[in-house]
């Protein structure tokens, strides 16, 4: 159940405009921003938000705090107990000052974290320590980094920025590291009033790469994500000693028919978004590797060519329906045949792939008669659904990456796991993966990982990429 904890009408003063638009927005004082933005990560850092179970409703209020000492309109929504404690939704919001109106963009995050192992790191996870150049701590970068960007911006919009044509929306939703908790769905099914009318959201799910040298190779930004189709395997057969092999045992059965998944060649498909995607990495590729996904199309019919494109897990998985076994039960003993034993399948389905026919092709290959093997979906499933890569935000990341890095490429991402994007997409608004931070491999793997962490220097440009991406879609 969800219960309006606080309503703030700020008495933010109209901004002025008297026909003064045209002038030069304020001089913003970017070294200082970037050591404020520093200060406020380090401290949401300190927010302990591991879920579970999460306690998301601190988080919420520490960005609460910090929006009304901006002046700037909230609503802390507590979402109650939920799974396990203090689920909260945050919506913090500047309205547009001028005409004509035009749809809102959502600053969207989640505020919880995964839980980190202290003694595997080189300083304590939740102390958001600053030293050596970064900020220390869980979810430097998946996603308290990124939060505290935008939060920096929408004060920066709100102090300094000029008059806005949409609203800007800061939104902090619970339950997202998590499967079944409070999220951002469970947001939309009961508010979904508060981002009526909203044109875009931007979201995690996208990268700046840069090379060993720091160099930048391209900007990622997603536009869609494949979507799972979890099932579970389950096989049936006469038990007995160890001793004395059955053939037709449920661990045989169960073995014959993931053999038989293991080695399907699931076809390829080229999605519109996969193929824009390589032909923009071609621009900026290695030479040898350019002139394959140049034409990706004739190469993917090379089985030679195909085989090295394949050969990259990333590529392989935004190529087709994929499925990893995993979860694999059995037998506890050596000299125990069992009569069941079970397995898990991590399918992820493309944009458009029809879940029902899958399915049906799934327990066909493996030979599942309904009875000695089953296969049956597990949760939750929804399609697919991809955001355009020449909407009016995409084209203006186009355009602020063009001045912050000449010559670098912006790439429509397919994402092979998922975010909270999609349940936008599924509302109509075109949602996008921004990645704000320029990381090379290294420090993008440290994402759920030990000693992860974010540069001051990366916050800093994250916050005024973002803020100048503001004024130029909002204003
Ligand atoms: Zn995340």
């Amino acid at each position: 159940m969800c219960v309006l904890a606080l309503l703030l009408w700020a008495a933010r003063p109209a901004v002025a405009q008297d026909g003064d638009e045209s002038s030069a927005a304020p001089e913003i004082d970017w070294s200082a921003a970037s050591e404020e933005a520093a200060d406020l990560l380090s401290r949401y850092i300190r927010v302990n938000t591991t879920n579970p179970p999460g306690r998301e409703i601190v988080a919420a209020r520490f960005l609460r705090d910090q929006l009304i000492s901006e002046g700037i309109e909230f609503l802390l929504i507590d979402q109650g107990e939920g799974a396990g404690g203090g689920k909260a939704a945050l919506v913090g919001r500047i309205r547009a000052g001028r005409e004509p109106r035009e749809g809102a963009i959502v600053l969207l995050s989640h505020m919880d974290v995964v839980a980190a192992s202290p003694e595997f790191w080189s300083v304590d996870p939740l102390a958001g320590e600053i030293r050596d150049g970064y900020i220390w701590g869980r979810g430097a970068l998946d996603m308290k980094g990124t939060a505290i960007a935008q939060l920096m911006a929408l004060k920066l919009l709100a102090r300094h920025g000029p008059p806005l044509s949409r609203d800007i929306i800061l939104l902090a939703t619970s339950d997202e590291e998590i499967v079944g908790g409070i999220d951002a769905g469970d947001f939309l099914q009961d508010h979904a009033d508060l981002i009526k009318g909203a044109e875009f959201v931007i979201n995690e799910g996208g990268t700046i790469r840069v090379d060993a040298n720091d160099d930048v190779l391209y900007y990622g930004v997603g536009v869609t994500e494949k979507s799972p189709f979890w099932q579970s395997v389950t096989a049936r057969g006469p038990s007995g000693h160890g001793s004395q092999p059955i053939a037709a045992s449920a661990l045989n059965r169960l073995v014959e028919g993931l053999e038989r998944l293991r080695s399907w060649d699931t076809p390829i498909q080229l999605t519109p978004p996969v193929a824009e995607f390589f032909r923009r990495l071609a621009l900026v590729a290695p030479p040898a590797e350019a002139e394959l996904y140049a034409d990706i199309e004739g190469s993917l019919a090379d089985p030679e060519k195909r085989a090295l494109i394949l050969r990259d897990r990333y590529h392989n998985a935004i190529l087709r329906n994929t499925i990893s076994i995993t979860a694999l039960e059995g037998s506890p003993r050596t000299n125990v045949i069992p009569p069941m034993a079970s397995a898990e399948l991590d399918v992820r389905l493309l944009p458009g792939a029809d879940p029902d026919s899958f399915l049906a092709e799934l327990r066909e290959r493996a030979g599942a008669d309904g009875e000695t093997l089953t296969i049956e979906p597990l949760g939750q499933n929804w399609p697919a659904t991809a955001s355009p890569s020449d909407s009016e935000l995409f084209r203006a990341i186009e355009s602020l990456a063009e001045e912050f890095d000449p010559g670098a490429t912006v790439l429509p991402y397919v994402l092979a796991g998922f975010t909270d994007s999609h349940y936008f997409r599924e509302m109509g608004i075109e949602a996008y993966g921004l990645g704000l931070f320029k990381l090379p491999v290294s420090e993008s793997e440290r994402v759920h990982g030990v000693d992860e962490r974010l540069s001051l220097q990366n916050l800093g440009f994250g916050t005024q990429f973002l803020y100048e991406l503001l004024v130029r879609v909002g204003t």
